[in-house]
């Protein structure tokens, strides 16, 4: 191979070149990248240099017309963004709770400004939540949420799924991670999964023990008293 213009460490665009990618290109070479939005993505040299490719996806996701609303940068339309993000951004690193499972973000809600209308602006220590966990982002499945109503929402989605398809360990996990993702604070993901705080923060940090996959490993996780 000739020379390899190292790129670690560079930015372009919103894409940090983390190393270089295991995966092989016929000409240049591929580059793991970091976004500032939490999304990765795998770039070849000439698009990064070229400024052709500058985020994992997310900047096309955002760029809907007629963004001339001056709202940038606040709550309400971190709110709107974030919500694009998970559902319609396949890197998002939320991707696999959202858009993964067929979550989807009606089309009025392209605009913002429709968004702004539906919703109000987001009030101090709430949150986007929807109503009916499996509908999608649309104004009558939406609302804006306390963590304890985000909770109660977390906690129907858990019991509901538990009957429904009898989820695994790994499913629990994803969410128990999902809750911390959204903020939630251990004692209160401990609550709505009846475990004890220490037994929610291993899982959550390391999932479980072995590679057991049905739901009493839960309850075989040691205390560590
Ligand atoms: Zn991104």
């Amino acid at each position: 191979m000739g020379h390899l213009v190292n790129l670690s460490g560079q930015k372009f665009g919103r894409l940090t070149v983390v190393q270089k990618s295991e995966q092989k290109q016929i000409s240049g070479a591929l580059w793991d990248c970091a976004c500032e939005c939490g999304g990765k993505a795998t770039v070849n040299s000439l698009k990064l240099r070229t400024g052709h490719t500058g985020s994992c996806g997310c900047l096309k996701v955002e760029a809907v017309p007629n963004l001339r609303h001056g709202h940038s940068g606040t709550r309400t339309h971190r709110s709107w963004k974030e919500m694009r993000q998970r559902c319609l951004n396949p890197k998002s690193d939320k991707w696999q709770w959202y858009g993964g499972r067929g979550i989807t973000v009606c089309k009025e809600w392209d605009s913002f400004e429709q968004f702004l209308l539906d919703m109000g602006e987001r009030p101090i220590g709430m949150t986007l939540d929807r109503i009916d966990s499996d509908g999608g982002y649309k104004k009558d499945n939406c609302r804006w949420a306390n963590p304890k109503q985000q909770a109660e929402t977390n906690r129907g989605i858990f019991k509901k799924n538990r009957v429904a398809n009898n989820k695994t360990s790994q499913e629990v996990i994803d969410q128990m991670r999902l809750m911390r993702h959204q903020g939630a604070k251990l004692k209160e993901i401990a609550a709505v999964f009846n475990k004890d705080v220490s037994v929610v923060s291993g899982l959550i940090k390391h999932g479980p023990r072995s590679s057991r996959s049905s739901l009493h490993v839960n309850s075989e996780i040691p205390l560590c008293r």
